[in-house]
């Protein structure tokens, strides 16, 4: 190949920094200025660059530009700098890029599987370079975070969430495929937008959808193996567990919102028992908001509790209630409610709000799943703080504009006491005196390690026990250090060592269980995990 098109490869593309050896072995002379620089002198004035920027679009541009100029030198500024970049790449800023992605949009990313493309999946599927794929993070757009319905343009999504596998959790980014099935929107604004990318038309449902959806799921296994794992990303809810209901026992199939979420609030809510000098079941937990997240989150949690103490899940299940749009949801509801909430309907009068659902039922852990900003209101926080000593409030929606209050109000309504974590992130804040850091209840704890887990184990199925253990293992990574600030989540800059430990606890588990296929099984899981775990350091071309 020619140095020509060696500098426009961005899986060995390595700008300034190609060897005076590489620069004529491989017809680079001339096509380069003379200066030699170093990988870590690369990332410097990448970052140098990113920082001029004043707008949150602009960074998250220049980061996607670098990912199709220098793969290496893009995972490992984001390696080096994940706090920093973390917010760019992925949620809130993804979020507008989402929004944007049709007048943004330079070269496309991902694999396009639109309803025009029926029948003829597996050909599409050969469309894309790679043979070797172990993760799938695909969506149809419906339910871009807390954004709503963004149809095609939901790419963006899975795109980012790859980028964290490989720069949080260590798997090849050739093995990485971002997918979007596009079955149309149903959002008027992208319709009628003339610069919108997707299908024209509004969504399919219903057959034609659960069609075109079979269609990918047997090509994908057929194509790449029973082990490869598919990440559903962004689903709206009556898709979403349906989908992980009809594939859970034929594929490897992991549900983010649903179970990805699940695990990394199990984990805070079991570190926070360090901070209040309690256990899980000694709690009751109220969310605002009955979907994905909600009801993944509080299955979980009766999981947690019915392992920890050995009572039946029905019974761990009595102290989690939930409020969903119509209100608290109670067994008088029961008839007409979807099925994901039915276990939640406890014996209750009914009530239309959340202040009166806080006061009923007395909560001490209070998490907003609802997508819906500013709904954790001075009243509510101050309840919940006259309430109990220390109260726990995760406001989870995202991205940001969206997040049931901010750090600082939930701080300040609670006079210092409350722990609390967000979905998306909050600057650190000062309160009487005293500097609050906020954590981030972020998926990217969990799913990055947890799909390492899987795959280095050669794992066929999803099991709840392995979703435990990844929350367990990330609880366990809280330091001393950590508790002291208030912290319920480690910092992100351990996150590659936080990985390894979440991946080598799920491995366990799928062993365990019988549904590891990477036999014998490694002596030191941990080891193994960080030895299979991609590194972005430059090769030598000989
Ligand atoms: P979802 O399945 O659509 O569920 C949303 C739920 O909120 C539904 O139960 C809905 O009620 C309820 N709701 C909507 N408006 C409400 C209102 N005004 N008052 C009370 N309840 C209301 O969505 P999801 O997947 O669970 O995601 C919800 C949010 O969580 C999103 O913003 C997402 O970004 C965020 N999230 C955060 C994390 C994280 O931080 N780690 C992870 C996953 C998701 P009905 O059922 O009555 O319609
Ligand atoms: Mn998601």
């Amino acid at each position: 190949a020619s140095g020509y098109s060696l500098l426009r490869d961005p899986h060995h593309n390595k700008g300034l920094a190609f060897s005076e050896k590489e620069r004529d072995a491989h017809y680079l002379r001339g096509l380069l200025p003379p200066t030699i620089v170093s990988h870590e002198l690369q990332v410097k004035k990448m970052m140098h660059n990113i920082r001029q920027y004043q707008l949150p679009l602009q960074k998250y541009m220049a980061m996607m530009d670098l990912q199709e100029m220098n793969e290496r030198l893009f995972y490992k500024l984001l390696m080096d700098n994940v706090e920093e970049l973390l917010p760019v790449v992925y949620t809130p800023t993804v979020g507008e890029a989402c929004q944007k992605y049709g007048s943004i949009f330079r070269r496309p990313q991902g694999l396009y599987i639109s309803l025009k493309e029926k029948g003829r999946i597996r050909e599409v599927l050969k469309n894309w370079p790679e043979r070797n794929i172990q993760v799938i993070v695909v969506t149809d757009g419906e339910r871009i975070l807390g954004l709503g319905d963004l149809g095609c343009q939901g790419m963006g999504i899975p795109v980012g969430k790859l980028s964290l596998y490989t720069a949080l959790g260590g798997v090849r980014p050739s093995a990485c495929l971002p997918v979007t099935i596009d079955v149309g929107t149903n959002n008027e604004k992208l319709l009628n937008d003339e610069f919108y990318i997707g299908l024209r038309q509004r969504r399919a449902t219903g057959q034609e959808y659960a069609e075109l959806l079979h269609e990918f799921m047997c090509a994908v296994k057929q194509n790449y193996g029973e082990r490869v794992l598919i990440q559903f990303e962004d689903f709206a809810n009556h898709n979403a567990f349906d989908l992980l209901a009809k594939y859970g026992t034929t594929h490897l199939v992991f549900n983010d919102d649903i179970q990805g979420t699940a695990s990394v609030v199990l984990a805070g809510l079991i570190a926070a028992q360090k901070l209040v000098g309690a256990s899980l079941a000694d709690h009751r937990y109220l969310f605002l908001g009955a979907g994905e997240a909600g009801t993944g989150i509080a299955e979980l949690i009766a999981l947690e509790i019915s392992k920890q103490t050995n009572v039946p899940l029905d019974l761990a299940r009595q102290n989690i209630w939930l409020v969903d749009s119509k209100g608290l949801i109670v067994s008088s509801r029961k008839e007409t409610l979807q099925h994901f909430k039915k276990p939640w309907a406890h014996e209750h009068k009914p009530l239309q709000n959340l202040v009166d659902a806080v006061k009923a039922i007395r909560p001490t852990v209070l998490i907003g799943t609802s997508g819906v900003g500013r709904t954790f209101t001075k009243e509510v926080v101050e309840t919940m703080a006259s309430l109990n000593e220390k109260p726990i409030i995760l406001a989870l929606s995202n991205p940001t504009s969206q997040s049931e209050c901010t750090a600082q109000e939930a701080y300040r309504w609670s006079e210092g006491r409350a722990i609390f974590a967000s979905g998306s992130p909050f600057s650190p804040v000062e309160y009487e005196g005293k500097v609050f850091v906020p954590g981030q209840a972020n998926n990217a704890y969990i799913f990055p390690g947890f799909g390492l887990g899987l795959i280095m184990s050669g794992a066929i199925h999803v099991h709840d026990a392995m979703l435990l253990a990844a929350s367990e293992a990330l609880a366990a990574q809280v330091t001393q250090e950590n508790f002291d600030k208030g912290l319920i989540y480690p910092p992100f800059s351990n996150i590659r060592k936080i990985s390894a430990n979440i991946a080598a606890s799920v491995a366990v588990k799928a062993y365990e269980l019988g549904l590891a296929t990477r036999l014998p099984q490694p002596v030191d899981l941990v080891k193994f995990a960080e030895s299979c775990m991609y590194s972005p350091a430059y090769r030598n071309y000989r």
